[in-house]
């Protein structure tokens, strides 16, 4: 691929999986698409292809990392839906493998954790308007509270990564090391852990906290696979204390917050933090009366 607007040169490899795989992996789809940008000027023009060997390590730089992202698809993040941040993920991703001038971006076929986009849709009606499958009011909920609702104890998190063994394998890829793009530290264990890919480490987005993404901040208070850091329960106090007026959903999220901490709710972060949010959030809930 010449020119692609986000990686210019780069390597574009579609792998369609069988309906097996597909099965035993929880994928909405065959289609596994893999984008890889080269260090080296990888000229494949005017000659006959050995798909086999196509790829060689050789073809990156060893002075660089290789950077790689596995994203899920997220087809109401593509439209700037403000419940997730996998837009504003999938983008800077990109530019972070464009400007190391090498790695690896695979996109999964895997929305909503693995549930469908069918299952997104529930899960954002409970949030968003409070209204259960069946049409009855509940009350609206938070990201987590809203999954809990629908599946119970059970784990919304159903993605497989096993299937990234037979690709990396069959790609030449599985000799190289990586640096993982996650906020998620589980996701980075996990892909260690069940695959043969090597993941020598990972670094987090450094994102600008604005109204459109902090719901998506406020959702990871209740996560427990993408744990808000100390970092960025600071960001947040910082953003809220200065932002004119927080978007509802932000606003109802820090009031359930509140009660969560009165209630003894353990969040699993830190607590002296959490207090301090509280207390900046209910200034800003004063003055912007809800
Ligand atoms: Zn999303």
């Amino acid at each position: 691929m010449q020119d692609n607007k986000f990686l210019g040169d780069c390597l574009a490899v579609v792998c369609n999986l069988s309906e097996q795989e597909q099965i035993d992996n929880n994928l909405t789809s065959s289609d596994v698409l893999i984008y890889i940008k080269f260090g080296k000027k990888l000229k494949i023009k005017g000659k006959d292809i050995d798909f086999k060997h196509l790829i060689d390590r050789s073809y990156f730089k060893q002075s660089k990392p290789i950077l790689l992202r596995i994203g899920c698809e997220c087809a109401l993040g593509v439209f700037g839906d403000s419940h997730c941040d996998c837009e504003y993920q999938r983008i800077a991703s990109l530019s972070y493998i464009n400007d190391n001038g090498q790695g690896i971006y695979i996109h999964i076929p895997q929305e909503a954790q693995g549930r469908g986009v069918f299952y997104k849709a529930k899960e954002l009606c409970l949030q968003v308007s409070g209204h259960d499958p069946e049409g009855r009011y509940v009350g609206e909920k938070s990201l987590y509270d809203a999954a809990n609702y629908l599946l119970g104890h059970e784990q919304v998190d159903i993605r497989k990564y096993g299937f990234l063994n037979n690709i990396f394998t069959d790609l030449h890829l599985n000799s190289i090391e990586y640096v993982l793009i996650t906020d998620s530290i589980k996701k980075a264990d996990t892909v260690k852990d069940i695959t043969n890919v090597k993941v020598i480490g990972h670094f987090k987005f450094d994102k600008e906290m604005t109204k459109h993404n902090i719901s998506a901040y406020l959702d990871k208070i209740y996560s427990n696979d993408h744990k808000l850091d100390d970092k960025d329960i600071v960001k947040l106090i910082e953003f809220i204390n200065v932002v004119e007026d927080l978007p509802e959903r932000a606003k109802m999220m820090l009031v359930k917050l509140d009660q969560g901490l009165k209630n003894g709710r353990d969040f699993h972060v830190n607590t002296k933090l959490l207090r301090l949010l509280s207390v900046a959030a209910k200034r800003h809930l004063q003055a912007h009366m809800i």
